[in-house]
């Protein structure tokens, strides 16, 4: 089995008992997957008892603060603890090209003895490949997010041949339809409604037209405002089980 570890849970405005978004992907057989980096993964990471030169890959979906903003610190943390290992990004150019030039502003080319760092920018197109190891075989999506270039993800876990599908930030949109058919899990944002975002009874609809499995929500307002009546909201339009995701959430798929 492979899992989902979910490392927070919040839209732009977090709070002490909920992280930005962003998550880990765990296999059985390769190396674990951070999806994206709001804010510094590191620690949790350690708390999971995962070694973090294990960590060899991450993908960003785009290019907003609380999804990329911890990767200078993850960076310098990983360098200051004498990381070797190389570190590979996958991203749109708009994110990736963008994240060079963060990195850029702190000098990082000036620290000595730095790790390997690659960046791989993905298309942006319908079924634009990601990444693939032994455990996944993960693909990427446009979503409608505003006007930040931002990419939704199909992961194929390649042991059980399960499906988990990742909206990111997004307001409905075409994409969607093909990014999560037929997936045995859908994590959904639930920031509130278009522009940009979904409520959570779009993702329930969402759910409904593809024969999701199961729907998760995330990226949820939490910033004085009580997210629990969100899956009632989805249940009024999908049929199957709902989540409300909390920090640390570990899903199998
Ligand atoms: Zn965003």
């Amino acid at each position: 089995m492979a899992h989902i570890v979910i490392l927070g849970t919040a839209a732009a405005v977090n709070d002490a008992n909920h992280d930005y978004t962003h998550f880990l992907l765990l296999g059985e057989r390769d190396s674990p997957i951070l999806v994206d980096a709001g804010s510094n993964p590191l620690g949790k990471i350690k708390d999971l008892g995962i070694d973090d030169e294990a960590l060899q890959d991450v993908i960003l979906t785009h290019f907003h603060a609380d999804h990329v903003s911890g990767v200078p610190n993850m960076l310098m943390h990983m360098w200051l603890l004498g990381r070797q290992a190389p570190l590979r990004f996958y991203g749109l150019h708009h994110c990736i090209n963008r994240v060079e030039d963060m990195m850029g502003s702190f000098g990082w080319q000036e620290y000595p003895n730095f790790f390997p760092v690659a960046f791989h920018r993905v298309s942006e197109r319908f079924r634009a490949p990601v990444m693939e190891n032994e455990d996944f075989i993960i693909t990427a999506w446009p979503t409608k997010h505003f006007n930040v270039p931002t990419i939704g993800l199909r992961i194929e876990n390649k042991v059980t041949g399960k499906i988990f599908a990742y909206t990111c930030d997004t307001e409905p949109t075409e994409s969607l339809l093909e990014l999560a058919k037929d997936a045995d899990l859908l994590l959904h944002e639930a920031a509130g409604p278009p522009p940009g975002h979904s409520t959570a009874r779009m993702a329930g609809e969402l759910a409904a037209r593809v024969e999701a499995g199961s729907l998760y929500l995330i990226h949820y307002q939490v910033w004085n405002t009580d997210p629990t009546p969100l899956p009632s909201q989805a249940e009024e339009v999908y049929n199957g089980p709902i989540t409300l995701c909390k920090d640390l959430d570990v899903y199998e798929f």
